[in-house]
């Protein structure tokens, strides 16, 4: 087997692949690597060896494994209170959301645990606005999404997901969204003409897709069209938010401030799941009570590790870090890639980046680039084929970051061999 000659299992490691593969439902391929410890930009696998973690858990870690500061406010609130449900009022609640709306510049935030809860939320915050403040006709409000988008698992997203992985044999699907391409001003522009369009929800960078950053001057004349349309501009930044890309947003890079904002992964650190919806009043208030919630949202335990999550990332200049080390990381593969002919080009903003594998993508070529780069001590998962994302810690260090950039250049010129 391929694996075996790019990547040793040991047997440790197979009994828990194959418990694993006997009980557990197989919706996730994981490259062949059992992990128990974190620290840092650093994980371990149960025989001991170390590695770089170059996907931080699809940008959910960037502040590094088990960043103290955030274990210390899970351990400290766990042991007072974590559960009251929102049947009552907990005193951790409204201290998050004061932080949270303050540090993002909205009114309100709506909390939720996953991104896929969190977009969800904003979905139905927006058809709520447009019957009760644009004045759509009952049942009439169209969403506009993106070609390639990725925005969660639901049976309402996947409806307008066009991977077919995502979606196929998960009908009936639900109504009331449209499907344009992405980075094209003028298909948004033309979809708007429809006056029946209540939202457009889109990732300032797609990454799930591949990390393809859309033209400078995009999120602007999105922008510019929504405001002039009337039409709610709903920002996903589950993966780009919280300084992976360079700046705390990623519509940052454009000045642009969306009506609806969506955060996820990232705003807890990966120590818990936190997702949010953040809004001014104008649209938040149009969901009254009963109308939308969750058993575990804004539970005191999230809200004080969002807070800490939240407070790392200022404290350490995470996105000053992430601009730096991106840029760093990119022109160092550049010079690699112009002599390399298995790497066709390497793109991204920030700490998200990702290299397109000169292969179709159907190939395994990226899996087994990954496979090898795992045998050498980095972490790295292909997407869509022949797409490999590189989205490590923000707590890096340039003397890391070289050493990774090291061990990647080395084991892309092994393998063209
Ligand atoms: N939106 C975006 C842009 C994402 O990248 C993801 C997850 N990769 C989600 C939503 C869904 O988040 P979750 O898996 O927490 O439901």
């Amino acid at each position: 087997m391929v694996t075996e000659e790019l990547l040793e299992i040991t047997a440790n490691a197979q009994r828990v692949i194959d418990r694993e593969d006997r009980y557990g439902a197989h919706n996730y391929h994981p490259l062949p690597v059992v992990l128990e410890k974190g620290e840092g930009v650093f994980v371990w696998d149960i025989d001991g060896k170390k590695y770089y973690d170059f996907l931080s858990a699809y940008s959910a870690v960037n502040q590094g494994h088990c960043h103290p500061k955030i274990v210390g406010a899970l351990t400290e609130q766990a042991q007072k209170l974590t559960l009251t449900s929102r049947a009552f009022y907990n005193n951790v609640l409204g201290e998050f959301e004061e932080y949270a709306t303050k540090y993002f510049g909205f009114d309100k935030l709506l909390p939720m645990n996953t991104g896929a809860e969190g977009v969800e939320t904003a979905l139905k915050l927006c058809r709520k606005w447009a019957y009760e403040k644009k004045g759509l006709p009952e049942n009439q409000a169209k969403i506009i999404v993106c070609d390639g988008n990725f925005h969660g698992r639901t049976t309402t997203i996947v409806s307008f997901s066009n991977d077919p992985d995502a979606r196929n044999n998960f009908g009936p699907y639900t109504p009331g969204f449209e499907s344009i391409p992405y980075n094209d001003a003028d298909a948004l522009e033309a979809a708007l003409k429809d006056p029946n369009v209540a939202g457009f929800l889109v990732e300032p960078i797609q990454g799930e897709a591949g990390v393809f950053v859309p033209d400078a001057g995009y999120l602007t004349k999105a922008r510019e069209l929504c405001t002039a349309n009337n039409v709610l501009l709903i920002a996903d930044e589950v993966q780009t938010g919280i300084a992976r890309t360079g700046k705390l947003l990623a519509v940052h890079h454009e000045n642009v401030r969306p009506d609806i904002l969506i955060l996820g992964k990232a705003l807890s650190g990966g120590v818990v799941p936190v997702s949010a919806v953040l809004a001014d009043d104008e649209v938040m208030m149009c969901i009254k009570p009963g109308e939308h919630g969750s058993t575990f949202g804004g539970n005191p335990l999230s809200c004080k590790v969002a807070m800490a999550a939240l407070e790392v990332i200022k404290d350490e200049q995470l996105a000053k870090n992430a601009e730096r080390l991106g840029q760093l990381f990119r022109s160092e593969l550049q010079k690699f890639i112009d002599g390399n002919e298995l790497v066709q080009l390497v793109r991204g903003k920030g700490l998200l980046n990702a290299i397109v594998i000169n292969d179709s993508p159907d190939s395994k070529t990226a899996w087994n680039i990954c496979l090898k780069l795992a045998s050498n001590g980095l972490l790295a998962k292909p997407t869509h084929g022949n797409i490999i994302r590189f989205a490590p810690p923000l707590v890096m260090t340039e003397e890391q970051l070289m050493d990774c950039l090291e061990i990647i250049t080395r084991t892309i010129s092994e393998f063209s061999k």
